[in-house]
């Protein structure tokens, strides 16, 4: 499955599919409704099939009449979309009480028309009419055609995002991971992520966080302070909470693009890449809350992914390896290295080392030693 995006023109005629997001809003309540009521009546987990016929029935009715407007596929898909969500539900709930895990899943909900987004077509209530058209119910629509698509189409989805622009999202059936030809090198490399220094590498080489990344930063604190000052349900508070997701819109842009630059960048340049396995919990603890507008997660699916694409290789070390406190030189711990130390000199070695370098290299070597069957220990201090 591989997916394409594409925006939608802006057009007056968008608000048929502003009114079909409402209608699939509507449903998905009255969906969401009709499983509390049941689960109270009868404790039981209302089943798909029970639901989809009631809607139909429901459609029939005069009162309903206007849901017809929306595809039937696209009902359809409100009620797969809400059953995936309490299956998940249940399974989360049954992991929990073995003790397996201690996530917690929330059952699906009500939600506000304002939030939400979208409704998929699958076979039908769609149709491409060549060019940069797509007819979708009874209407055409026009979208930028940034690429061709490859394979058949097997889902189209149309999106609102929280700007109010349209989407066009379209997966095709095609392979998206058949490997690229690369020429093997036989480059490895570790990385240590930081918040200054987004990679330290270690071979020495660092990529920062650009600058825009703080720009954006402050640029969404400012229109945050906007938004606060206007009062509720006042024209001016609906102007500033779009200009708001509008910067959100363009900082979000921005990482990616970057993102993706940087782990193709990588994955061109090394067979085996070494990483700590994230603890954002650990992390958001250490840095504060905003290691979350760093991104790491979203950057290491994306190094994955090109890395799948390209046949490298991207491994992860255990999170509680000590990268930051063991000397690389001698295996020695450092057990007093505190937060703030950019530095520090090895006790039994001497070796000066910079933090997040000597980190990357122990990632390393944990990295590609245990890829041999060797593993890397760090050694406790004697005396
Ligand atoms: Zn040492």
């Amino acid at each position: 499955m591989k997916a394409y995006k594409f925006k939608l023109y802006h057009s007056k005629r968008n608000h048929y599919l502003v009114e079909q997001i409402r209608i699939a809003a509507q449903i998905w309540n009255h969906s969401i409704a009709l499983h509390k009521r049941y689960y109270r009546f009868y404790g039981k987990h209302l089943n798909v099939y029970k639901l989809k016929k009631h809607i139909t029935k429901l459609k029939k009715l005069p009162k309903y009449k206007h849901w017809n407007q929306l595809g039937s596929q696209a009902v359809q898909d409100v009620v797969l979309r809400i059953n995936k969500s309490y299956n998940l539900f249940f399974s989360n709930l049954k992991a929990r009480k073995a003790n397996k895990t201690k996530r917690v899943v929330s059952p699906p909900n009500f939600k506000k028309s304002r939030k939400y987004k979208s409704f998929t077509l699958t076979q039908a209530g769609y149709e491409f009419l060549g060019g940069n058209k797509v007819r979708i119910g009874l209407h055409t629509f026009k979208f930028f055609k940034s690429r061709n698509t490859q394979g058949n189409v097997k889902t189209v989805t149309i999106k609102r995002d929280r700007v109010g622009d349209m989407w066009l999202i379209v997966t095709t059936d095609i392979e998206d991971t058949q490997p690229q030809i690369n020429p093997r090198n036989g480059n490895s490399i570790g990385f240590d992520f930081g918040l200054k220094t987004f990679l330290t590498g270690s071979n020495g080489c660092c990529f920062g966080s650009p600058l825009f990344f703080k720009r954006g930063l402050s640029k969404i604190r400012r229109a945050n302070q906007q938004l606060s000052r206007k009062k509720r349900g006042r024209q001016n508070r609906l102007k500033a909470r779009l200009h708001l997701a509008r910067v959100h819109r363009k900082v979000a842009n921005q990482r990616n693009d970057y993102h993706w630059k940087l782990a193709n960048q990588i994955t061109d340049k090394y067979d085996v890449i070494c990483f700590e396995t994230l603890n954002i919990s650990a992390m958001q603890k250490l840095w504060g809350r905003k290691i979350t507008d760093l991104g790491f997660y979203s950057f290491l699916q994306k190094v994955e992914y090109l890395a799948k694409k390209k046949g490298k290789i991207v491994r992860f070390i255990g999170k509680w390896f000590p990268s930051s406190k063991m000397c690389h030189v001698c295996g020695v711990l450092n057990k007093s290295l505190e937060l703030r130390d950019r530095g520090w000199a090895c006790d039994s070695c001497d070796t000066y080392h910079d933090r997040d370098l000597n980190a990357a290299i122990n990632i390393h070597a944990v990295g590609t030693s245990t890829a041999n069957g060797v593993t890397v220990r760090p050694i406790a201090m004697v005396g």
